[in-house]
């Protein structure tokens, strides 16, 4: 219902308010706000994406809500507070935690995504799912980044809400993440719609350069051209910025996209002992299939080129190999994807 949605959206905003204000404003907050502050956040970023402190209480919002004239159940259909399993009542959802209000892509604040101060388990809480908010949909900071990404027609995308947050400070104004769940396609089709390039820009440890290459696919589907920034030291964004600063954040990472065939090759190296005859082999074979994916023979040949440098292989048999890569990948596509265009660099290529 209309009425429910619009009371649920006033609910929200009143409630980023109220967080907001004990963050800074009282003794319950003292604590959360040095932990910001320790994680390097300005009040001029924690006023702009309002952060706030849920208190170590059970009913500080729900007495809130209540006096406002908010009915408690539809309160917990918006996901602000929780049924007392004895069913006498309402409780608070989120407790003594750091909160980011989420906004839709229209700016409507329908959700939280709460942290825990310092270390614990779950560190990030959200808001489940309601009738207002779909996390498979929604994109953090989407509202804030759109005016940059409709002009550049780029999109950065992070993983964590600290890791936009801190890039944004450090001027990358397109930068959006998902709620900590994985890529979808709904999230493919959100930023396909204004967007032309996404610079994936995930976590340099081993599980964010996983979830960036099973990214690719799914936005390369949506009919996004794809760059990787990657990260040295296995480091976030955020952590990057912390320890180097946002200089060194844009140059060595933001500044310098690589394209997704070296991304791949980088990963796939990764996974080899190149110091081993059987390790390179494999690497070499890994490296021919990635690159015979691509319908530019100019660019494949440009990584052949390397390949054959680096690893004291003769071009032809590179080229040779690739090719039969091609071939093998036409039979397995699907008919009707295949383009003219492909089949013409395959037969080019020796
Ligand atoms: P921080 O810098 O505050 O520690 P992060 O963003 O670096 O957070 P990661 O562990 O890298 O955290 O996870 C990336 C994202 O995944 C988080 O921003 C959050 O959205 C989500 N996430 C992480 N841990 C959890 C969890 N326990 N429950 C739900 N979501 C989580
Ligand atoms: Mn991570
Ligand atoms: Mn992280
Ligand atoms: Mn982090």
């Amino acid at each position: 219902q209309d009425s429910d949605r619009a009371k649920i959206i006033e609910a929200h905003e009143l409630t980023i308010k109220l967080y907001h204000h004990i963050l800074n404003n009282t003794k319950q907050g003292q604590a959360a706000k040095h932990y910001l502050r320790e994680r390097g956040m300005s009040d001029k970023l924690i006023d702009h994406f309002m952060l706030g402190y849920a208190p170590d209480e059970w009913d500080v919002l729900a007495r809130f809500l209540t006096k406002r004239g908010f009915d408690p159940a539809l309160m917990e259909k918006g996901g602000l507070l929780s049924a007392k399993s004895d069913g006498s009542g309402h409780v608070d959802r989120f407790r003594n935690r750091i909160m980011f209000p989420i906004w839709d892509r229209d700016g409507k604040a329908t959700a939280f995504a709460g942290r825990l101060i310092g270390e614990g388990q779950p560190k990030y809480l959200n808001t489940s799912e309601t009738m207002l908010f779909t996390k498979s949909r929604t994109l953090y900071n989407l509202h804030y980044a759109r005016p940059s990404i409709r002009k550049s027609k780029q999109v950065v995308l992070f993983e964590g809400y600290m890791d936009v947050i801190r890039s944004w400070s450090a001027g990358v104004k397109n930068g959006v993440a998902t709620m900590g769940t994985a890529l979808t396609e709904d999230h493919g089709a959100v930023l396909k719609r204004i967007a032309e390039e996404v610079i994936v820009c995930y976590d340099g440890d081993d599980a964010g350069q996983a979830a960036a290459y099973k990214s690719i696919p799914l936005l390369e589907r949506a009919g996004l051209k794809v760059a990787v920034a990657m990260l040295p030291k296995g480091k976030d964004p955020d952590e990057y910025i912390s320890e180097y600063g946002p200089e060194a954040f844009l140059r060595d990472a933001m500044d310098q996209p690589v394209s997704v065939t070296k991304f791949k090759l980088i990963y796939s190296r990764k996974n080899h002992i190149l110091l081993k005859e059987e390790g390179r082999k494999n690497y070499l074979l890994e490296a021919v299939e990635i690159v015979a994916e691509l319908d530019s023979s100019t660019e494949r040949e440009v990584y052949l080129k390397e390949l054959s440098r680096e690893f004291d292989i003769s071009l032809d048999s590179l080229k040779q190999d690739c090719h039969q890569k091609r071939q093998e990948l036409q039979k397995k596509k699907p008919q009707g994807d295949n383009n003219d265009n492909s089949w013409n660099n395959g037969r080019n290529e020796k």
